[in-house]
C-alpha cells in the first residue's frame, strides 16, 4: 500500500511536468488511492478482494450489467482508483481488451459527417441515404446555461461562484450525453466495418462549440473501433462549395443564409449541409481507391 502511494504521487508529478513544464507541489485535496490488480484488489462475480490497513478483507458486492469482464480470455483488469466524489466513495476499474483492425479491403459502407450548428451531425453512405441531427434544442440550452453563467457572474458571492462551477459541471455532464447519444446512433445504425469520413477540424472555427465537437469525435471514434469501424479525417476544403453531381465548384453554389446549394454549372440543389456530407462520402470513397484516374 505504501508503494502505490509512491506511485500515485511520482505519477500526478510527471502529469505536472508534461503539462505545466515545471515543479509544482502536486495537491491532493480529496483522498485517492491505486490498487493493482491482483496484489491489492481482486474479483470475481462474487466476491470482492481488497487489502486494507488492517488486513485482506473480502466483501460481497453487485456485479450485475459487468458479467462479460470477467472473461479472462478476452478482458483484463488493471489499476483501480479509489476516489472519494460527492460524499461517497467510487472504485474506478479499468479493463483492457484487444480489437482486431479494420482493413480497408473489410470496408462494406462508408459514412460522410458534416458537422455544424443548425444540424450538430449530417451523414450520407453508401446506399445514398442522409441523415440529420438537429442542433436546436441543443443551441437553445447552451444559450440558456450561458444566461445564467452571466447572472451569476455578476453577483460574485462565494455562493454565486459556487453555484457557477456546479452549472458549468451540468452543463458540460449534459453535453457529454448528448455526444453519447449521437455517436452511439452513428455506429448502431451502419453495419460494422463501415467507413466514417470526417472533417479535420479547422482553427479558430466554431470556438465557441470546440469542446463539444471534440468530445463527439473522440466519443466516435471508441465507439467505432469497438465495432469495427475506422474513422479517417478529411481535408474540409470546397466541401461546402464543390457539386457532387458535376464536380463545378464556385463560392457562390451555396447560399449560407437560407440554407441552400445551387450549383451554377448543372442546376442541383440541396441543403447545404446535405452537400458538406456528400462531399465527405466521396471522400472516403476515393479514400478506398486512392489510384482510380477518372478518365476525361
Ligand atoms: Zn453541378
Amino acid at each position: 500500500m505504501t508503494q502505490s502511494v509512491f506511485k500515485t504521487v511520482i505519477a500526478r508529478y510527471k502529469t505536472i511536468q508534461t503539462n505545466q513544464h515545471q515543479w509544482i507541489q502536486p495537491e491532493f485535496k480529496v483522498p485517492q488511492f491505486d490498487l493493482v490488480w491482483n496484489r491489492d484488489y481482486s474479483l470475481n462475480q462474487d466476491c470482492f478482494s481488497v487489502n486494507t490497513l488492517n488486513g485482506r478483507i473480502k466483501l460481497a458486492y453487485c456485479s450485475q450489467g459487468m458479467e462479460k469482464y470477467f472473461d479472462k480470455e478476452i478482458y483484463k483488469f488493471g489499476t483501480a482508483k479509489l476516489v472519494y466524489r460527492h460524499k461517497k466513495y467510487f472504485l474506478h476499474i479499468p479493463v483492457t481488451f484487444e480489437v482486431s483492425e479494420c482493413a480497408n479491403s473489410d470496408i462494406c459502407n462508408v459514412v460522410g459527417i458534416d458537422r455544424g450548428i443548425n444540424f450538430v451531425v449530417t451523414t450520407y453512405n453508401s446506399k445514398h441515404q442522409s441523415g440529420f441531427v438537429s442542433g436546436k434544442t441543443i443551441k437553445q440550452k447552451r444559450g440558456h446555461y450561458k444566461n445564467l453563467r452571466k447572472q451569476l457572474q455578476q453577483v460574485r458571492t462565494p455562493s454565486s461562484r459556487k453555484r457557477l462551477k456546479a452549472i458549468g459541471q451540468r452543463e458540460n455532464r449534459w453535453m457529454q450525453d448528448i455526444n453519447h447519444q449521437v455517436s452511439k446512433a452513428l455506429v448502431e445504425n451502419n453495419p460494422e466495418h463501415t467507413l466514417f469520413a470526417e472533417k479535420i477540424k479547422l482553427k479558430n472555427r466554431y470556438v465557441s462549440v470546440s469542446w463539444a465537437f471534440y468530445d463527439l469525435e473522440q466519443k466516435l471514434i471508441y465507439k467505432a473501433i469497438q465495432h469495427h469501424d475506422k474513422v479517417i479525417k478529411v481535408n474540409p476544403a470546397y466541401t461546402s462549395q464543390c457539386c457532387p453531381m458535376c464536380g463545378h465548384t464556385e463560392k457562390a453554389n451555396r447560399n449560407k443564409k437560407i440554407h441552400l446549394f445551387c450549383c451554377k454549372n448543372c442546376g442541383y440543389k440541396s441543403n447545404d449541409d446535405r452537400i458538406g456530407a456528400m462531399n465527405l462520402y466521396r471522400m472516403g470513397i476515393d479514400y478506398l481507391v486512392p489510384d482510380t484516374v477518372t478518365a476525361e
